[in-house]
């Protein structure tokens, strides 16, 4: 859908700062007019798309009459609908220097263009139809990618990879919704244009697709976010010294006294493109019962929410009763952890004998950084990247997750509808649902509300 008459918006597309280049972007209707009207040059209006232009751009509306110089600038020229907002689209590449950048940009306000708002570059293209809204999406995922893995999905996305599957699945289901309302469109006389079984297969099939989609969302979330980390364990048994060997450098408080670190500190490291967030556990020291520690509410909440945790204890001071009584704990928690033998510099040699066999146990020294290399490879191995690489279509973005289960949700009761053989009426009731929350993903469904919070997390000039 095109949308006439848009005002023309400016904003500085690259990073804000001193640089050697910086480039301001207006997109609308009169961005090469006036753009036009201030460059001393080539007449712009005359050139075609995808030119280049060398030229100064001139403030020619001094009190003083004196058409004063701004920059040297290049201009480079994207007529409609070849740009990426489909409209006529001007890039200044001036000299990297803030000043400039806001003389030009100040030139340009007094001249009746608007600065745009976040993300308004993206959303003028997305209304413009050049991509949809799940795509738009993975531009600003792109740009935030920080790993390869982050770096396929988004490309993948915003190359429509997974919006072509929703579209398809979404299509589908309209042509049974258009059976089914023309069934209700006949009212009295008990006619199917539908056929029951044909539409449970449909509906099975596309459960089944959508359940994959929803479930590649634990791996999205790995690839997207990072993976949430606990290191858990009693108080003394090395976990902040852990922490901050891991991380290389002073970030957790490290104390002899139990207690000193209060907070959950959160950070991460990067390793081998995938991301660990660690969430430390200082809850642990809020019991007076420290032999209960790792049973502390306040813990087993954190554990719960990680992907993976950090089991570790003391092989100098804690008994081997403490200890296996700790890992079935972590057995009945159903998260993934690795059991790790903290002081092993100083460790009690009858413990170290009864668990170096057999009990799967890497032994470390943190305040050593003794065979920390061996726990990042444990834990490297524990998220299974290799699925991914198979090229399959990863969810990546919270909002499509929702809106995926929310469609699972309403063919569930489609399918319960058609089991209990209910009427025409209620089956589209749920047919329109899931076909609202299946659109809602690529956008063929949209509100301004979903829009402006989309849109809204993007930088401006983006
Ligand atoms: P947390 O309460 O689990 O966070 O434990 P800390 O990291 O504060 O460490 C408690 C004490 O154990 C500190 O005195 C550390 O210096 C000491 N510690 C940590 N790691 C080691 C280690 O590998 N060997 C030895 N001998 N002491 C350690």
């Amino acid at each position: 859908m095109q949308i006439p008459n848009q005002d023309t918006i400016i904003a500085l597309s690259t990073a804000p700062g001193v640089g050697a280049i910086a480039v301001i972007r207006l997109s609308g209707p009169e961005a090469i007019e006036i753009v036009n009207d201030v460059f001393h040059g080539k007449s712009l209006t005359e050139q075609e798309s995808h030119t280049a232009h060398f030229g100064t751009i001139r403030d020619n509306e001094r009190a003083d009459g004196i058409a004063k110089i701004i920059d040297e600038v290049l201009v480079t020229l994207f007529i409609a609908p070849k740009s990426f907002t489909k409209e006529n689209v001007v890039e200044i590449s001036c000299h990297g220097s803030p000043f400039i950048v806001q003389q030009i940009i100040k030139l340009f306000l007094r001249k009746g263009v608007r600065l745009a708002k976040p993300g308004e570059f993206t959303q003028r293209a997305f209304l413009n139809g050049k991509f949809d809204l799940a795509q738009a999406e993975a531009v600003a995922d792109l740009i935030n990618a920080d790993t390869e893995a982050a770096h396929t999905a988004a490309l993948n996305q915003m190359r429509g990879g997974f919006s072509e599957q929703i579209k398809q699945l979404r299509q589908e289901l309209i042509h049974f919704a258009s059976m089914i309302e023309l069934e209700l469109d006949f009212g009295e006389e008990d006619v199917e244009f539908a056929d029951r079984q044909d539409l449970k297969n449909l509906v099975e099939k596309l459960l089944s697709v959508i359940k994959i989609l929803a479930n590649s969302f634990d791996l999205g979330n790995v690839i997207k976010n990072g993976v949430p980390t606990v290191i858990a364990g009693k108080p003394n048994a090395g976990k902040s010294t852990l922490l901050n060997a891991l991380l290389n450098e002073e970030k957790a408080i490290v104390s002899d006294i139990a207690g000193t670190t209060r907070d959950f500190i959160e950070d991460e490291i990067n390793l081998e493109g995938v991301v660990f967030r660690f969430i430390d556990t200082a809850g642990l020291r809020e019991t007076e019962d420290k032999v209960e520690a790792i049973g502390v509410s306040r813990t087993r909440e954190k554990m719960k929410q990680a992907s993976l945790i950090i089991y570790l204890f003391d092989m100098k001071n804690d008994s081997i009763v403490e200890i296996h009584r700790d890992i079935n704990m972590l057995e009945n928690l159903g998260v993934p952890f690795i059991k790790v033998g903290n002081k092993v510099d100083e460790a009690q040699p009858e413990l170290y004998e009864k668990l170096k066999e057999g009990n799967d146990v890497l032994f470390i020294s943190a305040i050593n950084k003794e065979n920390l290399e061996a726990l990042k490879t444990k834990l490297v191995e524990t998220v299974n990247l290799d699925k991914f690489k198979t090229g399959d279509t990863v969810v990546t973005n919270i909002r499509h997750y929702d809106n995926l289960i929310q469609t699972q949700n309403a063919l569930t009761a489609v399918m319960t509808g058609l089991e209990s053989d209910i009427t025409g009426d209620f089956l589209a009731l749920d047919i329109r649902q899931a076909l609202h929350y299946l659109g809602e993903i690529t956008g063929e469904i949209t509100t301004d509300d979903l829009l402006s919070n989309i849109f809204s997390k993007f930088c401006i000039g983006k």
